[in-house]
């Protein structure tokens, strides 16, 4: 599943940022992910759950950010949303469109934590 190996991913590189805070716990996690990129974000959500059991991120919450896709057309220099994902053609003049500034990202946004009391 294309989900389950991009959560692992994610808990995988969380998991080694907040080794540097021993005790610490995740609170929320949150993803950039481009319109692009055919994630669904139940079936992430989903993976979430199972790929975080027995690690600092167990329980914490998941938060995607899902970014449109933003064209630049080369031909007569319109930049913009691309409104359908069916047609990469620019809205304004009807050339194909090579030149995407956004929308296949798939990365980590930022990560909170809780840090556990040092009185302890
Ligand atoms: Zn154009």
């Amino acid at each position: 599943m294309h989900e389950l190996s991009i959560v692992s991913s994610i808990v995988d590189s969380v998991t080694e940022s907040v080794s540097a805070y021993p005790g610490a716990r995740v609170v929320e996690v949150r993803l950039k992910i481009g319109e692009l990129s055919a994630v669904i974000e139940d079936s992430l959500q989903f993976c979430y759950g199972i790929a975080t059991e027995g690690t600092p991120l167990a329980g914490s919450r998941l938060v995607v950010k899902i970014l449109p896709v933003l064209v630049h057309c080369g031909a007569c220099g319109s930049e913009g949303k691309l409104d359908s994902l069916q047609s990469f053609r620019c809205p304004i003049c009807d050339q194909p469109l090579t030149d995407m500034r956004q929308g296949r990202e798939l990365e980590l946004d930022s990560i909170e934590i809780e840090e556990v009391e040092a009185t302890a």
